[in-house]
């Protein structure tokens, strides 16, 4: 049998047609594909304005800098998840502050927000981690009472709800990711989502060297462009994406039917988790169910191994007891729309003998 990936790119004849009339067009970086994806993936962003970029993280920094923040800002953060939610903090000179998780969501904790907020706080980033949405009705609340920006980071969320609202429309700007490991992808890119649009105006013109029109460039900007190549991908992955969406939901589904486990996603009710990730938690033994899982033919994932606090780009003596639990304990298995109900049962099977062996030792 082959290897079971964690994840694998659902790229078929349409996008390599796309790509292939990019390339005859002659109009290779950003241009009339991107401004279409732009429009497109407003459908996902209840209607919102959105700004295509060449990768997730910097959707994530044009977040920030077009919310003005700066040096001497602080930021809350959460410390469970991928270390580009925080490194975009340090890079326009600002202060990450961190915050512990939910043991049952893995988001950021609502309650443990407001202690952190002192008078340099200026937004609060959340993270709908491995496709489930943040608590959203008590921040939203929370930075509506003390003034905070709100930016989702919504790299691993596409189409995750709450009721009939998307992620990605809930705070002042957010940020899509479309890696090839991500829900949908366009090689490299990312989506800025934006709420008002003067928001709009600063990252389009900090996207592209301050420029509105050519030569007349207004501000000091970065190069930080989506290439029309790139948007040709994305923009038939759009046409998959509730389909391959369903898919995650549906394989998610099944493991949960057939894991004996007790420790498998919580999802709150009116929330829809997308499952860019499906994380069990093994208190004991984790290495030894990853090698077994791997002996068999199943590639498994740490999704994080060490809490963003913990990297000594910002080697904080701070603990959060969740957090670093969470680390030691979650182990993310294949859920991508391209496994079978075969291999599902088999992932199924397998995992509970691992965790059978292990709880014997
Ligand atoms: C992938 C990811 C990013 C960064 O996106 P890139 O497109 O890789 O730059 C940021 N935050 C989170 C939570 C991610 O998973």
């Amino acid at each position: 049998m082959k290897r079971i990936l964690l994840s694998h790119p659902q790229i078929g004849r349409q996008e390599k047609r796309a790509v292939v009339k990019v390339l005859k067009s002659g109009n290779l970086a950003q241009g009339p594909e991107v401004s279409s994806f732009e429009r497109e993936f407003s459908r996902f962003a209840g209607g919102r304005d959105c700004v295509a970029v060449n990768s997730g993280t910097s959707a994530l920094l044009l977040c920030l800098l077009a919310l003005g923040i700066k040096e001497g800002d602080e930021v809350i953060v959460p410390s469970f998840t991928f270390a580009a939610t925080a490194n975009v903090v340090s890079l326009v000179g600002a202060t990450p502050v961190f915050v512990d998780i939910n043991p049952k969501t893995f988001n950021i904790n609502s309650k443990s927000i407001i202690d952190s907020i002192t008078p340099l706080t200026k937004a609060i980033i959340v993270v709908h981690l491995f496709g489930l949405p943040a608590d959203m009705g008590e921040i939203v609340k929370i930075a509506r009472d003390h003034s905070l920006f709100l930016i989702e980071d919504a790299a691993q969320a596409h189409m995750a709800s709450i009721g009939n609202e998307y992620v990605g429309t809930f705070g002042d700007a957010a940020a899509f990711s479309f890696y090839p490991t991500k829900n949908m992808t366009s090689g490299e890119g990312g989506m800025v989502v934006l709420s008002n649009p003067t928001l709009t105006r600063n990252c389009r013109l900090l996207r592209n060297q301050g420029m509105e029109v050519r030569y007349q460039n207004e501000i000091a900007g970065y190069n930080l462009r989506m290439t029309d190549i790139h948007a040709s991908i994305g923009r038939v992955q759009l046409t998959k994406l509730e389909s391959m969406t369903l898919s995650r939901i549906e394989n998610a589904n099944f493991l949960i039917e057939h894991l004996e486990t007790q420790f498998t996603p919580h999802i709150p009710s009116t929330f829809l988790h997308v499952f860019h990730q499906f994380t069990i938690r093994v208190e004991k033994g984790r290495q030894e169910v990853i090698d077994y899982l791997s002996s068999k033919g199943i590639s498994s994932g740490v999704y994080y191994p060490t809490p963003v606090h913990k990297l000594p780009t910002f080697h904080s003596e701070q603990s959060l007891f969740e957090t670093e639990k969470a680390s030691r304990e979650v182990l993310s298995l294949p859920i991508h729309p391209r496994l079978t109900k075969r291999n599902l049962s088999y992932i199924a099977n397998t995992v509970n003998k691992a965790l059978e062996i292990v709880a014997k030792k």
